[in-house]
């Protein structure tokens, strides 16, 4: 879809744009942002789909257990740790001359078990919970069954008969993929050109069925979505509008809830949180939250960061085109190291219904991506994939923001002092070893080249 207006001309009401499209690492901080009592209005879920998706989740943990070794541990239950990052938080603050205080953490989504990333949260959700209706309506399943049962084969024979699709850069698909094959289902994964070919591997020795793609994310899903209408037995797992994915991502934050009381964590106006979370196509970084503003209220500044190359939803929702825009209508050209997100229209259902919950949205560049990987690694000992590092810029854009957002928002010295950073740290537990050890030896030329 061509634009109203020409670029230009848009940068005379939006000046950010110019930045955009030059490239350069840009942050803007929302001054549509609103009170969470009034902006949770914008969202067409509410806390009681949150918690029906958490008991769901507490269902089917038994069945997860049953087919997964590596969640006995947590019973069943898929979440990852709460980190700290001291020393990355030092080195941090040495670079960029950052202000004492505040403490610096990652969620570590990079080490959720099955798919090793953020999406093993709303993909794999939106899949058990397919299964559970279709269980049910055919009476496989009764309510109060324990679903350990489903990891069967009648079971698998009954969801045989069933397929699910999704398009992806690579790590819904994963995802998808995954779950569905282990329950019993046919599943097809639209594979956008920047997913990489272990996670295409990996897919396939699984028995899912991987279409490849020489275009980019939104092609694959389009395709994906015209094929699976046409099939009534299949079911479309819709990134860019599904409600249920977002609820997978949105229980998350009763979930960090519990980790931060345990480590001690207080979370209020004096001690705010901070989270930076990497966005794609918004779904992720979305769900979770909405999910942590109807935890945490005003207290939760959420930013989402994405690549200088693909900053869709910063332009969506600066213009206020959302889905009708794309970052190639701004001659920006969605190429990026950091695959999971590498799109280039944002969700429309995401951008609509959260635009006035998120304090801001910055862009980082593929150059800091690799250089801040080599820095964890070294300084923490996490390996992260390149886009789960994009959040590790937030905390130094909200402590030198100069558009008077931590003014208008009371985030005084002493506040800021007591805040919580936290990074989340998307995916990269599953990344091969060759595969992480270049992305290390690229971040370490970074570093060296400082
Ligand atoms: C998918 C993904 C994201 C972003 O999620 P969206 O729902 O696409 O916004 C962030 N990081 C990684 C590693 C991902 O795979």
């Amino acid at each position: 879809m061509p634009l109203q207006q020409p670029v230009n001309v848009w940068c005379q009401t939006h000046p950010l744009i110019a930045e955009l499209v030059a490239l350069r690492p840009t942050s803007w901080f929302n001054p549509q942002l609103a009170p969470s009592v009034q902006a949770l209005g914008d969202v067409p879920l509410s806390r009681q789909d949150v918690r029906e998706a958490s008991e769901r989740l507490q269902r089917f943990a038994p069945f997860i257990q049953s087919a997964f070794a590596q969640t006995a541990a947590s019973a069943g239950i898929i979440e990852s740790p709460l980190l700290p990052l001291p020393a990355l938080q030092g080195v941090l603050r040495a670079e960029h001359q950052l202000p004492e205080g505040g403490a610096l953490w990652l969620k570590a989504d990079n080490l959720l078990p099955i798919s090793g990333s953020i999406k093993a949260r709303g993909g794999i959700y939106e899949v058990l919970k397919h299964a559970e209706d279709l269980a049910l309506a055919a009476g496989l399943l009764q309510p109060g069954d324990d679903y350990a049962r489903l990891d069967s084969d009648e079971a698998r024979a009954f969801f045989g008969q069933y397929s699910v699709a999704v398009g992806s850069t690579g790590n819904l698909g994963l995802s998808i993929g995954i779950i569905s094959a282990r329950l019993g289902f046919k599943a097809t994964v639209h594979m956008s050109a920047d997913a990489r070919q272990w996670k295409k591997d990996r897919l396939r020795a699984h028995g899912v069925e991987v279409r490849e793609y020489s275009a980019d994310y939104s092609v694959a899903v389009e395709q994906g979505r015209r094929e699976a209408e046409a099939d009534p037995l299949c079911h479309f797992v819709d990134d860019e509008n599904s409600r249920n994915l977002f609820l997978g991502y949105a229980v998350a934050a009763e979930r960090l809830q519990r980790q931060l009381v345990e480590q001690g964590i207080t979370v209020d106006a004096e001690h705010p949180l901070f989270v930076y979370l990497p966005c794609g196509v918004g779904g992720g970084p979305g769900g979770v939250a909405f999910g942590l503003k109807l935890v945490f209220g005003d207290a939760v500044h959420c930013l989402f960061a994405e690549p200088t190359h693909s900053p869709c939803m910063f332009l969506g929702v600066y213009t206020g085109l959302h889905d009708e825009v794309s970052v190639y209508d701004f001659g920006i050209d969605n190429q990026t190291a950091a695959d999971g997100l590498a799109v280039g229209r944002p969700s429309g259902f995401v951008g609509r219904a959260m635009q006035r919950l998120i304090d801001g949205y910055y862009t980082v560049d593929d150059a800091t991506l690799y250089r801040q990987l080599a820095q964890m690694q070294a300084s923490e000992g996490h390996e992260l994939e390149p886009s789960a590092l994009a959040g590790v810029s937030g905390m130094v854009r909200v402590l030198q923001e100069q558009q008077g957002y931590r003014q208008r928002l009371g985030l005084t010295p002493a506040r800021l002092a007591q805040a919580t950073h936290l990074v989340w740290g998307t995916g990269g537990s599953m990344v091969p070893r060759e595969e992480m050890d270049a992305y290390l030896a690229k971040g370490r030329i970074e570093l060296a080249g400082q």
